[in-house]
């Protein structure tokens, strides 16, 4: 052990000056400014901001700013190395300790943090529980401890880790020094959970909004399988970044299979990969400009890759909260990005069925039924998919105008006959064959369409036999898809269909039912016209002022500047976006500084980043010999 031991003393005066030097930026967002300030000065925070709303500055400025080490607690050991790379392309000296690592390298972390060398320290949460680190950070300097996916420590929450629990004991320990807890997750009951298990009862709250104005939220019935996701991409994302997400492990191999057969080049991520792969897939994804990763729910917390173009949906997910934190994974970098999924019927009945036949609690069954039911109300939703998303998160918005719906209203019919038919002939089934029968006999019988099952049951001799032949097969299941996201009908034992109270409603012409017509791939066309700018609030921070398109000269250049970025990361084994944001290069490319001093007007380039690579993007800049601009 070293004899020696220091704070490391702050290393600015300022928040402002600190946020412009090393980090580039011009201004802080939204309530950034407040928390560091809050922070810094010593008292205690919990931050509820949505993926990509800047929450890293949150607890990184306040470290800089006071003495001693920032410790973060994070759950995610595989990242640490990528995050501390980041940190030191803008020049801040941090380090991590975990498991992963040679004894030799852990003391010399040891060593550098007591001797008070570091800006940043970062910790797993069962290594502060259990491992030797509470001693040594009792020796040392801590400026404050940042707790970030707070949410971790919600028992009912959609990432439960246990050791979380344990992060209690540093208001005992450290009573003096601050702590800042930080999630993406905004419901009521999760943030309740935070304040009470962290011990932060005491903590300003810093709640933002969740809306995420840059992503394009999209929904669609599920027809084509594979080569709709495959449609999708190239359509609108050809060669671009992407998560897809699907419920299985079988699932997300045939989906990456489907999409490298078809030119895109993807590949498979689930907990059945041994971890050297999976490892290896989450470097490839962050190191490569165009890969699409197909994964199951394991995938991607914490990935700090900030031009995921796309985040795409397979399967129904089981709840908005995992939802809306998957879909934010897309398009951090504040530029236009999409959320898509494609679901059906099956899914439901699935899902429906999974949660009947699970051995949890009643209370547990009913929590995730209610939280099932919540998704399924917003894919049906006739309304704007983002009212009913942040109002989810009891946040209310007017309608979004960047949604599939917005963008192509859909449009709506009075489905009452209709629905009288189906849940009457659930009701006949019931009572004239004595049990429930699952969706497509239903729809057999609706449609007059003679199967073998249909004639062992003899049911051409049921009234309803053939009564809805106006719609096809597809039609009558969006009828039960929305009879289902509305309570007018529910999934029985087996996946079977059953009468609710509000089914008898309906049947007595005591309520209407509005049903939305499929259009389909309205919101493809749709989506192409309508993009909604970020708002000035927005995650495009700085550079909202420049146009969201490049003419051809500034295009040419933009390419040009990936290349360059690209040969330069893969030297420095970085992933390219750490090396410069692609808004960066963009801002870049319209300007064309001439001088570094003008180079260091562009967001993102702080003094570290002026220093490493100014020089070479003069040069290029010259070499490409643009004619100047003239705005
Ligand atoms: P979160 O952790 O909330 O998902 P990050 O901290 O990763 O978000 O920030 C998202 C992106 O926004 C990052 O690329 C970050 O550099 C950028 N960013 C954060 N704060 C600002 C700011 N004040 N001005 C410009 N860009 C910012
Ligand atoms: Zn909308």
């Amino acid at each position: 052990m070293v004899a020696v031991v220091n704070a490391r003393p702050p290393r600015f005066a300022d928040a402002l000056v600190a946020l412009r030097e090393v980090f580039g930026y011009g201004s802080f967002r939204g309530f950034q400014a407040e928390v560091v300030a809050h922070v810094a000065a010593g008292s205690d925070a919990v931050v509820l901001m949505p993926t990509g709303g800047g929450k890293s500055l949150c607890y990184q400025l306040p470290a800089l700013l006071r003495e001693g080490t920032g410790v973060v607690v994070s759950p995610l050991i595989a990242l640490m190395q990528d995050q501390v790379d980041a940190l030191a392309q803008v020049g801040l000296k941090t380090a991590f300790l975990n498991s992963s690592q040679s004894w030799e390298r852990q003391q010399e972390v040891e060593r550098e943090f007591l001797l008070g060398e570091l800006d940043l320290l970062y910790l797993a949460p069962e290594r502060l529980i259990t491992g030797g680190a509470k001693e040594l950070l009792q020796q040392g300097h801590v400026s404050l401890f940042a707790i970030d996916e707070a949410h971790c420590v919600s028992q009912w929450g959609h990432d439960f880790r246990p050791d979380y629990l344990g992060l209690a004991v540093l208001a005992e320990l450290w009573p003096n020094v601050p702590r800042i807890a930080l999630t993406a997750t905004a419901t009521a009951a999760t943030h309740a959970e935070i304040r009470q298990q962290l011990r932060l009862e005491g903590a300003r709250d810093f709640v933002a909004s969740f809306d995420r104005p840059n992503i394009c939220y999209r929904i669609e019935p599920r027809q084509a399988g594979a080569s709709q996701l495959v449609d999708f991409i190239r359509r609108e994302h050809p060669g671009r970044a992407g998560i897809v997400y699907a419920l299985s492990r079988a699932r997300t191999e045939k989906y990456a299979e489907t999409l490298s057969q078809h030119g895109i080049p993807a590949l498979p991520y689930h907990a059945g990969l041994d971890a050297a792969t999976r490892r290896e897939t989450q470097a490839r994804f962050l190191r490569e400009d165009g890969l699409v990763i197909v994964a199951t729910i394991a995938f991607g917390m914490g990935i700090d890759k900030p031009d995921v173009r796309f985040v795409a949906h397979v399967d129904l997910p089981k709840s908005v909260e995992g939802y809306y934190q998957e879909t934010g994974r897309a398009g951090r970098d504040g530029e236009p990005a999409t959320a898509w999924m494609a679901y059906g019927l099956s899914d439901v009945m699935q899902q429906r069925g999974l949660i009947e036949s699970s051995a949890g609690s009643l209370e547990r069954k009913r929590l995730v039924t209610r939280q099932l039911d919540a998704m399924l109300a917003l894919c049906e939703t006739v309304g704007c998919r983002r009212v009913d998303l942040l109002g989810y998160f009891g946040e209310s918005a007017t309608p979004c105008g960047n949604c599939d719906t917005c963008l192509a209203p859909p449009q709506v019919s009075d489905g009452t006959r209709a629905a009288q038919m189906l849940l009457s002939t659930i009701v006949r089934l019931e009572r004239e064959r004595g049990q429930h029968f699952g969706a497509g006999q239903v729809i057999d019988i609706l449609r007059g369409h003679s199967t073998e099952k249909t004639r062992s049951w003899r049911h051409e001799s049921l009234t309803t036999w053939g009564l809805g032949q106006d719609f096809n097969e597809a039609a009558w299941r969006a009828v039960v898809r929305q009879l289902l996201a509305r309570g007018e009908l529910a999934v029985g034992p087996h996946s079977t269909l059953t009468v609710t109270g509000l089914s008898w409603e309906v049947m007595r012409g005591d309520r209407e039912v509005p049903l939305r017509a499929e259009v389909l791939r309205r919101a493809a066309a749709a989506s192409v016209s309508g993009r909604r700018s970020p708002t000035p609030a927005g995650a495009a921070g700085a550079v909202q002022d420049l146009p969201a398109e490049l003419d051809d000269t500034a295009s040419a250049l933009f390419e040009q500047l990936r290349v360059w970025r690209g040969a330069t990361a893969k030297a420095a084994s970085l992933p390219a976006y750490v090396v410069f944001h692609d808004s960066t290069l963009r801002a870049i490319a319209v300007v064309r500084p001439r001088t570094r001093a003008e180079l260091s007007g562009i967001p993102g380039i702080g003094a570290a980043k002026l220093d490493r690579y100014g020089d070479q993007i003069i040069a290029l800049l010259e070499s490409c010999g643009v004619p100047e601009s003239d705005g």
